[in-house]
């Protein structure tokens, strides 16, 4: 339902949890967040009910340079904790939040994920879990896994992918829900709505359909389907945070 993901500010958790309260307005069941602090350690909270709830989940602790969250309206599974965003790939290094459907999750179950457990009844779980298995057992680098995966699901989707082995990266794609990447001085966000990060910046590069992003903290590298490189101007929007 909502999306946030910040890279290269210290005040990740922050910064993810305030946009999260933003997007509430749109409705939701459950919500959770994914912070890694670039130097080895990294957290993953989520909870079935309100932001507040979430909010109280979060200890001290968790503190990074670069996380994703989620606030999720349910179409596949029941709300629960264990059914929140992010979801995780077996092996624990992949971690994925997602808006949207992905229609034929089942046949991807059943072509790709024969030896891997799923934890949750979420449609979501399969592409993370598919983006594992092409890296791991496929020896593809994550780039690659994940443009194949997105030519693998046929559905609605904004993703927000992190490698916890390139943790200065977000990997970024949409078709048919909407996302933008916000455009910081020495960090970057993304969001399913601006008014989730217009207290971070005002200025926004829309994402079309099909298109692909990797966004480092000084860096928004903009692909078509292809991977071929695609530029386009930053908007700028006059909301008040
Ligand atoms: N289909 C996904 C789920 O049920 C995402 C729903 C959403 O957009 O929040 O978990």
């Amino acid at each position: 339902c909502g999306i946030v993901g910040v890279i290269g500010k210290k005040d990740t958790t922050e910064i993810l949890l305030k946009g999260l309260e933003k997007l509430e307005y749109r409705g939701y069941d459950s919500a959770g967040i994914y912070v890694n602090d670039q130097a080895g350690h990294d957290y993953l909270v989520k909870e079935k009910g309100k932001i507040s709830q979430l909010e109280s989940a979060v200890g001290p602790e968790v503190q990074g340079m670069m996380g994703i969250g989620h606030t999720r309206w349910a179409t596949h599974g029941a709300p629960s904790d264990v059914n929140a965003h992010p979801h995780v790939s077996q092996s624990g290094r992949f971690y994925l939040v997602h808006n949207g459907v992905i229609n034929n999750y089942q046949e991807i179950k059943e072509q790709y994920l024969k030896g891997v457990n799923l934890v949750s009844s979420t449609d979501t779980e399969v592409a993370v879990q598919l983006i594992g298995v092409l890296v791991e057992d496929g020896g593809l680098d994550t780039e690659s896994a994940f443009r194949k995966a997105l030519s693998i699901i046929d559905g609605s989707y904004a993703f927000l992918l992190v490698d916890r082995e390139e943790p200065d990266k977000l990997f970024v794609a949409k078709n048919k829900s909407p996302l933008l990447v916000g455009v910081g001085d020495g960090f970057n966000v993304v969001c399913s709505d601006a008014l989730a990060m217009v207290a971070q910046t005002k200025d926004f590069v829309e994402l079309h359909d099909g298109e692909m992003v990797i966004v480092t903290k000084d860096k928004i590298q903009l692909m078509d389907e292809q991977g071929n490189e695609v530029t386009r101007k930053p908007y700028h929007v006059n909301l008040d945070p």
